[in-house]
């Protein structure tokens, strides 16, 4: 009697209560937030003895839906679930049936990228979106093809943390997931397989940055060695096309001499056409999937003069491309981890025109890159971008966990910022940062309950943002990891910390760019 009684209760339910009595059955805890009902049933994140799981009760109709995951089944008041494990094959499976959870291009209004190098920050960032307010579209899953090498993650695994960790929030508004830095033809295959859908072109190995330095015959023997054929050009219908000409960009002139035009060329010219190779093969690639491109000349030696950014804005128009962001190399210096270092007044005449030639010449979307932690240029870029912009960051979560590491395990983190002193010297090689081993705090004169102050200090926080590929790498003699496994241990056990972090630092990101 009993036993009907409960099967009737169960039957009547909601989908949710359905949800927390199949999870109460099998010894579950159902995360908080997590639970999301669809047409085909009720799924949820649950802490289980093993660790976190994926929970799917089907509707009635829908039991046979069950043979798409990996997992164990239970039963409940006569219903069948399935708890499973948080694998490749349950992630896509999870995807077909949520389709929110797929990563998909983004609308044209304000977006961010939240670069996540543990793949355990998308909760926590989700917690900052909403605290934020505002319609910024976000990007969960962003790596550059440097990031997931010195981290030892796959393009699928990007993807998939960040799918466990929107489930997990219960993020239903929808996501792009950026490759980011994208070099060559292999990691665009790479990435498109896995389901990226923004790809972030990279070109800055093909700048030449002779243009800005190098003498008249220099740079008239650069212009004459163009690779005119894969520009689909000659030097004769470029000159036609371009010297002497300007462009009004929302009343403010930018010409064309003939010695801009041919520096212009010389430095991006071959820039230009990587990008355009790049961009044929991606096209190949998505066979008719929708994504967005980005062109980043980001990392370069030298500022992109309004000029150059006009040349390579209407070139890569003139070659057919259609591009949703484009990130220039501004004034001043752009750290990682640091805010801005430069002249805002220099800076904020910058962003004035290279927004105003991404609205006359798309429009398209300006992306800040290196974008974390610059608060003093926020309210600047986002006012002259109108809405237009893409605010990109990616080692900044780390540098949150590092601080949650800091408050619940200060050894651990100790250990860590021991090992990042070390590695500095030789790991600072491929970034632009001017942090010193001499200009940081020693371990030795810090106290335990000081080390999260290490995260508010210059050289620090630069030494310990560039030395994560080495930090999360480093292993013992028998393959285990050095640190990796005991830091995303600590973040697992302390969610609340880990969440904490990140959603007052994140705040301070995106609220200037909320309410545009
Ligand atoms: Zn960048």
């Amino acid at each position: 009697m009993q036993d009907t009684t409960s099967t009737a209760r169960c039957e009547t339910a909601g989908p949710d209560v359905r949800l927390h009595e199949a999870a109460a059955a099998a010894g579950f805890a159902v995360v908080p937030g997590s639970s999301t009902a669809s047409a085909d049933g009720v799924w949820a994140m649950v802490h289980t003895p093993a660790g976190r799981r994926l929970l799917v009760v089907p509707a009635a109709a829908q039991t046979a839906l069950l043979a798409e995951f990996e997992g164990e089944r239970g039963e409940h008041g006569g219903a069948p679930f399935l708890s499973g494990p948080l694998t490749a094959a349950n992630a896509a499976a999870l995807r077909r049936h949520l389709p929110w959870l797929k990563p998909r291009p983004l609308p044209q209004g304000t977006s961010a990228g939240f670069g996540d190098r543990l793949g355990l920050a998308t909760p926590g960032h989700v917690r900052a979106l909403r605290a934020a307010g505002g319609s910024i579209a976000p990007v969960f899953a962003q790596q550059s093809i440097r990031e997931m090498t010195r981290t030892g993650r796959s393009p699928q695994a990007v993807i998939d943390d960040a799918t466990w960790g929107s489930f997990e929030a219960g993020w239903t508004d929808g996501q792009g997931a950026d490759a980011d830095h994208l070099k060559t033809a292999a990691d665009i295959t790479a990435c498109a397989a896995a389901g990226f859908t923004m790809f972030t072109i990279d070109p800055g190995g093909h700048v030449d940055p002779r243009a800005d330095a190098g003498g008249p015959a220099d740079i008239r023997a650069a212009w004459d060695r163009l690779p005119w054929d894969r520009l689909e050009d000659s030097a004769a219908s470029m000159r036609a096309r371009l010297a002497g000409r300007a462009f009004d960009i929302e009343g403010q002139r930018v010409s064309f001499d003939e010695g801009a035009l041919v520096r212009a060329a010389v430095k991006y010219g071959r820039a230009v056409a990587h990008v355009t190779a790049m961009y044929r093969h991606l096209c190949d690639v998505m066979g008719g999937r929708p994504f967005d491109l980005e062109v980043s000349v980001d990392e370069t030696d030298t500022p992109t003069a309004p000029v150059e950014h006009v040349f390579v804005a209407s070139e890569l128009r003139r070659l057919g491309l259609r591009w949703a962001s484009l990130a220039p190399r501004f004034v001043g210096r752009f750290e990682k981890g640091v805010d801005y270092i430069g002249d805002l007044a220099a800076f904020e005449a910058d962003v004035r025109v290279h927004a105003a030639i991404a609205r006359v010449l798309g429009p398209y979307k300006i992306s800040l890159h290196s974008g974390s932690d610059k608060f003093s240029i926020y309210d600047i870029a986002a006012q002259h971008t109108r809405g237009l912009i893409h605010l990109k960051t990616a080692g900044t979560s780390y540098l949150e966990a590092l601080r949650a590491l800091a408050r619940s395990a200060p050894r651990l983190f100790r250990a860590i910022y021991v090992f990042a002193l070390e590695r500095y010297d030789q790991d600072r090689a491929s970034y632009h940062v001017s942090a010193t081993v001499a200009g940081a705090p020693e371990p030795a004169r810090v106290s335990d309950a000081e080390l999260p102050e290490l995260l508010e200090d210059f050289h620090a926080r630069e030494i310990l943002h560039v030395t994560f590929g080495s930090v999360l790498t480093a292993s013992h003699a028998d393959g285990t990891r050095v640190f990796a496994d005991d830091l995303r241990s600590m973040l697992q056990a302390h969610p609340e910390v880990y969440q904490e972090c990140l959603e007052r630092h994140f705040v301070r990101h995106l609220r200037p760019f909320a309410g545009r």
